[in-house]
């Protein structure tokens, strides 16, 4: 009989080591980081790492064998009064409890650390001289310069490419023959910087999550062009970084979940009899 060489930590010594390249204290103050889930002196394998801790990804991590869950959004973010396995978060709280995976969060912290969420979404989409969008100032804006200028049409094509597949693709507002080189990116949600992006100067702007309203009155202002993929798919690239972060820092097994935890399912792109001249 072999015996593996079992990679072994802790719960404890997952938390140390994400405390350390993502402190809790630069998390938001209504943000809810850290240890959701586990008991600090319990063994760690196998970590599965997920944008999203839902009933699929727990599914998952079990499944896998995962000890721990590490994921970016918060499972519980508001008061909790209960959790009866008669509610949604409840059940995954259980379903954690009884098969005895920890769960770990690392959310606007993760965000605004550098390397963070942002930097690794521009590392796929091959950015160069990718750096923060306000120098010295703790933020999860960057701005990057893609190798050669595109035309807004085009570079929505390139980023659904590149980026994890979604049933929503990628859209973009603004001329589509505008030529885009300077990009500005933020992962998740990132319609609260349009107003810094606008007075960055860059050619377009990546990010999640956009509104009609904002978008809007932003393009109507002059702004530069807006490029919207979906939530999940732009921090999903963090899962790889941080699996090798993970794996630097500890022995440790990691598997980065590929679940698609965004919320919508299909997409069909409307029929347009003739486009305007
Ligand atoms: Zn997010």
């Amino acid at each position: 009989m072999t015996t593996h060489p079992a990679p072994s930590t802790t719960v404890g010594g997952v938390v140390a080591a994400m405390q350390a390249r993502y402190p809790s204290a630069w998390a938001e103050e209504w943000d809810r980081v850290g240890l959701v889930v586990g008991d600090p002196g319990a063994p760690v394998r196998r970590v599965l790492l997920a944008v999203d801790c839902v009933p699929e990804t727990v599914a998952e991590a079990v499944e896998r064998g995962a000890d721990m869950m590490v994921v970016h959004h918060p499972l519980l973010l508001r008061g909790v009064h209960s959790v009866a396995t008669t509610t949604y978060k409840g059940a995954a709280v259980h379903h954690l409890i009884t098969s005895g995976v920890a769960l770990f969060v690392a959310h606007t912290n993760a965000d605004v650390a550098t390397p963070g969420v942002t930097d690794a979404l521009a590392a796929r989409l091959g950015l160069l001289d990718v750096a923060p969008l306000f120098p010295g100032d703790r933020n999860p804006v960057r701005v990057g310069r893609l190798p050669e200028p595109r035309p807004l049409e085009k570079l929505a094509a390139y980023v659904a490419d590149r980026l994890p597949a979604t049933r929503t693709g990628v859209r973009v507002a603004g001329d589509p023959s505008r030529a885009v080189q300077r990009l500005a990116l933020v992962g998740g949600a990132g319609d609260s910087f349009l107003a810094d992006v606008a007075a960055s100067g860059v050619d377009a702007f990546l990010t999640a999550d956009l509104r009609h309203h904002p978008a809007s009155e932003h393009l109507a202002g002059g702004g530069p062009a807006l490029v919207d993929a979906s939530h999940w798919a732009t921090e999903r690239p963090w899962l790889d970084a941080l699996a090798v972060e993970l794996r630097t820092d500890l022995s440790v097994e990691t598997i980065a979940s590929d679940i698609v935890t965004d919320v919508w399912t299909a997409h069909a792109p409307s029929a347009i009899p003739e486009e305007r001249p």
